[in-house]
C-alpha cells in the first residue's frame, strides 16, 4: 500500500478533539483531524461561560481562538470534511470522508460530539434557515424586535433566551413538562429582560408559515387544546444527539446511541479505536470533562503504539 499512513487521526475539532490533538503531538506522533468545524457545540453557546477554569467569564467565541491556536502551535495535519465511514483493516484504519476521500491510521479517536435533536413536527425542516434555527447565538441577530420561541425548558433554553433578549421583542419558552430545568440563575437572568413568557406542558405540534415562519402550533397536555401563537422565529432547544454513526460495525452503542468505552483509557471495543467526550456514555457532558478525555484518549493511543512496536 502507497497510501501515507498515520500513526493517529482524530475526528472531530471540538474541545474533546483538540486536547486529543494537543497531546498526540506533543508525544510526535504523525496526527491527521478530520472535522466539520472548530469548537463543534461551543458554537452555539448563547452567554459567556463561567465554569471553564481560568476564566472566570469567556464567550464561546474567545475560548475556540485560544484552543484552536494552542493547537495550531503543533504540526497538525487539517481536513477541514465529514466523515462518513470508519473500518478496520488488517493493521489499520481506513477513514472516508463525504468528498470520497480515504485517509489511513494506525489509531482513531473519535471526538465527534453531538448535534441538536430536531422535534420532528411538520413545518420544522421546510422551513430550516427560514425562521427555524438549533443555533440563537449564530441566528439571533437576524431576529431584532421580533416575535420568536424556543423550543425546551433547560439550561440551553434559557440561556438561548438570555441572549435573544438583546434583539428580539418578546421570547417565548415552551417547556413539554410541568416545570423549567434550567438553573436558578439563569431563570433568574431570563426574567430580567423583561421579555420572556414561560409556557409549561406544551408539545410544539406544527411550525407554520409561507415563505417564513409565522406561527406555532402546540398542544397544551393540561387541557388537550390545541393552540396558535405568531411568532417569526423558532429556536429549538431540546438536547442532542451523538454524531456516531460512522462507525457503527467497530463499537458497542448504549440505548442513547452514545458509545461505550472504558473509561480509564477511553478504548472502544476495537483495539486503537478510541472514543473521547460527548460522542461517548459519560454521564457529564461538559467542555472540561471532553478536554479531560481526549487527553487520555491520546495518551492511550500512544501507549497502543508503543505495544505495537514491542
Ligand atoms: C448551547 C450549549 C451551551 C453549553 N454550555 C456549556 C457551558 O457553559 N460549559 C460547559 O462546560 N459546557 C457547555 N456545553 C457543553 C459543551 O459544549 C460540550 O460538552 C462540549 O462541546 C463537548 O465537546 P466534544 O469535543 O466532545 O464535542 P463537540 O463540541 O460536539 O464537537 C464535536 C466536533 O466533531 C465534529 N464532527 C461531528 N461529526 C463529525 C463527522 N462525521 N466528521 C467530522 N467531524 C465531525 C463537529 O464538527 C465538532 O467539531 C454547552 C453545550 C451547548 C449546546
Amino acid at each position: 500500500m502507497n497510501e501515507k499512513i498515520y500513526d493517529l487521526i482524530i475526528i472531530g475539532g471540538g474541545p474533546a478533539g483538540i486536547t486529543a490533538g494537543i497531546y498526540a503531538l506533543r508525544q510526535r506522533m504523525k496526527t491527521l483531524m478530520i472535522t466539520k468545524d472548530f469548537g463543534g457545540q461551543i458554537n452555539r453557546k448563547a452567554i459567556k461561560m463561567e465554569n471553564f477554569p481560568e476564566f472566570p467569564e469567556i464567550s464561546g467565541q474567545e475560548l475556540i481562538e485560544k484552543l484552536v491556536s494552542h493547537l495550531k502551535k503543533y504540526p497538525i495535519e487539517i481536513e477541514l470534511n465529514e466523515v462518513i465511514k470508519v473500518e478496520k483493516e488488517k493493521e489499520h484504519f481506513r477513514v472516508k470522508t463525504k468528498n470520497k476521500k480515504e485517509f489511513f491510521s494506525k489509531t482513531v479517536i473519535v471526538a465527534s460530539g453531538a448535534d441538536p435533536r430536531s422535534l420532528g413536527v411538520k413545518g420544522e425542516k421546510e422551513f430550516l434557515g427560514k425562521g427555524v434555527s438549533y443555533c440563537a447565538v449564530c441566528d439571533g441577530p437576524l431576529f431584532k424586535d421580533k416575535i420568536v420561541a424556543v423550543i425546551g425548558g433547560g439550561n440551553s433554553g434559557f440561556e438561548s433566551a438570555i441572549f435573544l433578549g438583546e434583539y428580539a421583542k418578546k421570547i417565548y419558552i415552551l417547556e413539554l413538562s410541568n416545570q423549567v430545568r434550567a438553573d436558578q440563575e439563569n431563570q433568574k437572568r431570563a426574567q430580567k429582560t423583561g421579555k420572556v413568557e414561560i409556557i409549561l406542558n406544551a408539545k410544539v405540534e406544527e411550525i407554520k408559515g409561507e415563505k417564513f415562519v409565522k406561527s406555532l402550533v402546540y398542544k397544551d397536555l393540561v387541557s388537550q387544546q390545541l393552540k396558535e401563537i405568531s411568532v417569526d422565529g423558532v429556536f429549538v432547544e431540546i438536547g442532542n444527539v451523538p454524531s456516531t454513526s460512522f462507525v457503527k460495525d467497530l463499537v458497542e452503542f448504549n440505548e442513547k446511541g452514545e458509545i461505550v468505552v472504558e473509561f480509564e483509557t477511553m478504548a472502544t471495543k476495537t483495539p486503537g479505536l478510541f472514543a473521547a467526550g460527548d460522542c461517548n456514555a459519560g454521564k457529564y457532558k461538559q467542555i472540561i470533562t471532553a478536554c479531560g478525555e481526549g487527553a487520555k484518549a491520546a495518551l492511550s493511543a500512544y501507549d497502543y503504539l508503543q505495544k505495537l512496536k514491542s
